[in-house]
């Protein structure tokens, strides 16, 4: 164990203090406010047990930790799903611009902050072919579930009550199948082919008065562009029900196709993961809520009340938009695009490739070509020591040693093909040595905790 891997806790020493002030030279002319005005009945019975540790200690500790994560301000992060594009650092200048604002403050003092919503209102619907966004979903669960109660109110305030079920295909993100039930809805799941598209032909019989809509990701979960698009939408319309398009994977198509013109009634963006604000860990996350025109009335106003979102996400993501412009936003779902495919290209003999079509912004591999009793998570934990962070792993569910690969359009020629030598090598190991794959990592600081447990039971405070 190095000696700053210790806690701060543990480097504690009985009255050592981080700074000094000449004594007396405060004190007399001034009083600390507290000391004036708080009642002595709120003040501590005893001092906490704070570490006394000097200054340059307390910055290694903090500097030390951030080093213990990995962040793709640290390294290339292909987390499949996630877009884990580079978040360029005028976004935080431009948010720290906006961050004395409180969201009670009078319309006419927040003049500014409304025109970025306006401008989101209007940039997202050029982008996405939709009329109108709501700003007030904070993720993309969030926005789902928001989209999916706009569809439920559509029916109803229709009079159509019978509309009880959602289709969602089998490749969907998790979160669609659970939006759909926390919405009060059924599940009904259609089929993928064999090409990993839906099939249209199992599609066709689910469709009836008791379904509201379809849930649909494209390109989906495996980076495939849904084809045959067109025609569900009108099949599905053809039933009575709505489209809902889960936008959080937007990157690919930026500027190429809108969910709009595919035939979507309501969909949802990820400001966080395609416009490039820093997210994982469970947040911040911004997951606005697009509509068609016939939808807009439901939308409701004011759009932004409530606290007007996760305001700091919307402007990085207007900050993203506004600094790319027109012409390079058209670039980045073809560069991401690109480096996907050359990736897929590049590793296919050392990997199982299931689905061997172009793909959009990721794709996924099968675990790896030769079978030598090394698993996905085996080669996910190699690729930390290697610096790399792991792709996705075992999602989607549709294949057992999934391994999902998304490298965005931020990432150099040379990150890329470090990765696919680095990959490569890994291939190599598992072959002559799957030992030193099973017990890997080797160099982080920590190896294999129990992933459930440090999700569900984390450690997160120090016990005296
Ligand atoms: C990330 C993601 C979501 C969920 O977004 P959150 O902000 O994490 O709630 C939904 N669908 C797809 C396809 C995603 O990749």
């Amino acid at each position: 164990m190095k000696y700053y891997d210790k806690l701060v806790f543990e480097l504690s020493r009985p009255g050592r203090t981080g700074y000094s002030l000449p004594a007396g030279s405060l004190s007399g002319n001034y009083s600390a406010p507290w000391e004036a005005s708080e009642p002595s009945a709120v003040w501590r019975k005893s001092t906490l047990p704070l570490p006394e540790v000097s200054e340059p200690d307390v910055v290694r500790h903090y500097t030390n930790l951030s080093q213990m994560n990995f962040g793709v301000d640290t390294g290339f992060y292909p987390l499949g799903s996630c877009t884990m594009k580079y978040n360029p650092k005028i976004n935080e200048e431009v948010v720290s611009a906006f961050n004395g604002l409180h969201p009670l403050q009078p319309a006419s003092t927040v003049r500014g902050a409304r025109q970025v919503l306006d401008f989101m209102d209007k940039a997202l619907a050029e982008i996405t072919g939709m009329s109108h966004f709501t700003f007030l979903p904070c993720a993309g669960a969030h926005g789902e579930l928001t989209g999916l109660m706009l569809m439920k109110e559509y029916h109803m305030s229709r009079g159509d009550s019978a509309r009880t079920k959602v289709i969602v295909p089998d490749s969907a993100h998790g979160t669609n199948p659970a939006s759909a039930a926390v919405c009060g809805f059924d599940i009904v799941v259609v089929k993928s082919r064999e090409d990993g598209l839906v099939d249209v032909d199992d599609l066709r019989p689910l469709l009836g008065p008791d379904i509201a809509g379809i849930m649909m990701t494209n390109p989906n979960t495996l980076g495939l562009f849904e084809r045959d698009i067109k025609e569900i939408a009108s099949l599905v319309h053809g039933c009575g029900g709505l489209l809902y398009y889960d936008g959080a994977n937007m990157n690919p198509l930026l500027g190429v196709v809108r969910p709009g013109d595919m035939g979507f009634d309501i969909m949802h963006l990820n400001l966080h993961k395609t416009f490039s604000t820093p997210h994982g860990g469970g947040g911040p996350g911004s997951g606005p809520v697009g509509v068609a025109e016939h939808l807009v009335p439901l939308l409701g106003r004011p759009r932004t009340s409530g606290f007007h979102g996760n305001f700091g996400v919307i402007l990085r993501a207007c900050a993203y938009i506004l600094t790319l412009g027109r012409e390079n936003l058209l670039m980045a779902g073809k560069l991401a695009t690109l480096a996907a495919n050359y990736i897929k290209e590049s590793l296919k003999d050392s990997f199982k490739l299931p689905i061997p079509s172009v793909c959009k912004h990721e794709f996924v591999f099968d675990g790896l070509a030769a079978d030598n009793g090394v698993t996905t998570l085996d080669v996910a934990k190699r690729l930390l020591d290697y610096g790399f962070h792991a792709p996705t792993i075992y999602f989607p569910l549709l294949f057992h040693q999934a391994l999902m690969i998304e490298p965005t359009e931020t990432e150099s020629l040379e990150t890329l093909d470090a990765f696919i030598d680095v990959m490569h090598t890994i291939a190599r190991e598992a072959a002559e040595d799957p030992e030193l794959l099973h017990s890997a990592p080797h160099n982080t600081p920590v190896g294999r905790p129990d992933e459930t447990a440090a999700a569900r039971q984390p450690v997160l405070k120090y016990t005296f």
